[in-house]
């Protein structure tokens, strides 16, 4: 493309984009917000998911959207394994650090004291001899290192079996591989603590790990937060956006996840969505769930639909937003298979605006929010963003990470697809 076209385009792009009216510099400021370390990471610890519950409330009453519920808030419940106290571990004296070196498992319950640490590798699993001496030996103040034991063909896979599901009775699990330390909440306690350690952070021999984990339970009590705009021609029909707003809070009193792209992203997206249509009435009425619980196992969204304050059958479309921070390999639509009409509708805004390159269809998946609803007959996708970003459910998920390189383009293309069936 020669620069002078290049350059006129580039002022028709800046001309259009105004005219859409989104304010990426407003989802910036938000998605900052709500990954600073006032939220928590948006989990259990300190009740930083009620934190960023009230921040979208104020900016749902700054747009003047009308309250559903309780003043935006509709309550609900769960229950959710939590660590208020620092996450300690020291190798041989030598401490290594939470998030960084490593991770437990979802639900980890508390292990608090010294232990020994047993490698048990190929070799020693598949001798006989060696192998029948570990059985029926006590392994309560021991953690055993097992990484091996899942990679290597072994001539006994049903021993390995047998110590990676912890049948020896081993205090505990470590593996250590090169993977990115992945963190999810649990509701439920896990049988046994497990332990992923960073290739390079857990030395060869170690013959003593102090661990300090405690782990908490508690019966949260939390919010899904929901604000409308009336429709002017058909207030009865809706079109729903949605995107959960909580994230895995911390791990311990010093390790947060901020979940920028996870979901800060799309929360920032539906808040801009929300300036958006509040200064452009629709002909539907337009409707602005932010969930919380979604991590946990979609709670909030199921709750919702169990509980809807709106009608679910009047629902002309929903779209769940969830990772929204790319869109240099384009987006896909879960559902897609589901709706074909509407995806291609989708694809044709896409066309004609030309703003992604790329729009993949994909079918129905429980993997966020737009799930219950699908269940419930309501017409709904879950759109996310693909391009080259990495962080998920990790430490380094930061605002800092985020570029929203084509934020403006999926923010446009998400207007004109709801527009189209609103008839606009
Ligand atoms: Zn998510």
């Amino acid at each position: 493309m020669r620069r002078s076209l290049f350059l006129a385009l580039g002022i028709l792009n800046l001309v259009w984009f105004s005219a859409a009216g989104q304010d990426i510099i407003y989802a910036r400021s938000c998605i900052k917000t709500l990954c600073s370390s006032d939220f928590y990471g948006r989990g259990y610890v300190n009740n930083g998911d009620k934190i960023a519950a009230q921040f979208i409330r104020e900016e749902f009453a700054a747009k003047k959207l009308l309250p559903l519920g309780e003043n935006y808030f509709q309550p609900l419940g769960f229950p959710v394994i939590y660590y208020p106290a620092r996450v300690e571990i020291t190798l041989d004296g030598v401490p290594a650090f939470a998030g960084t070196d490593f991770i437990m498992n979802p639900g980890c319950p508390t292990v608090n004291g010294t232990f020994k640490v047993l490698k048990l590798d190929s070799a020693l699993v598949d001798n006989t001899s060696d192998f029948g001496k570990l059985r029926g030996k006590n392994f309560k103040n021991t953690f055993f290192v097992v990484d091996e034991l899942k990679s290597k063909t072994l001539l006994h896979p049903e021993r390995a079996k047998l110590v990676l599901s912890n049948g020896l009775k081993a205090k505990g699990l470590i593996y250590k591989n090169n993977k990115t330390l992945v963190w999810s909440p649990a509701m439920d306690f896990a049988e046994y603590p497990i332990l992923y350690f960073k290739e390079g952070s857990f030395p060869d021999l170690v013959l003593k790990m102090q661990v300090k984990i405690d782990a908490s339970y508690k019966v949260h009590g939390t919010q899904n937060v929901i604000g409308m705009i009336k429709g002017k021609t058909q207030p009865d029909s809706f079109v729903v956006f949605t995107a959960h707003y909580d994230h895995l809070g911390m791990m311990g009193s010093e390790v947060m996840f901020p979940g920028a792209n996870d979901n800060a992203s799309g929360v920032a997206m539906l808040l801009d969505m929300a300036k958006y249509y509040s200064k452009n009435p629709p002909n539907f009425s337009v409707v602005f769930i932010a969930f919380a619980g979604e991590e946990i196992g979609l709670i909030g969204s199921y709750y919702f639909t169990q509980n809807p304050l709106v009608d679910l059958k009047k629902i002309a479309l929903l779209i769940n937003m969830d990772l929204m921070s790319t869109g240099d390999e384009g987006l896909t639509a879960v559902n897609a298979t589901e709706f074909p009409d509407l995806f291609e509708n989708l694809k044709l805004c896409n066309s004609m605006g030309n703003y992604l390159p790329d729009i993949a269809p994909r079918g129905k998946a429980q993997n966020s929010d737009h799930y219950y609803f699908t269940e419930a007959g309501v017409p709904a996708f879950f759109f996310y963003l693909r391009g080259n970003y990495h962080h998920y459910h990790d430490i380094d998920d930061t605002y800092s990470e985020l570029t929203l390189s084509r934020y403006k383009e999926a923010f446009q293309l998400i207007t004109d697809f709801a527009n189209m069936r609103m008839g606009k």
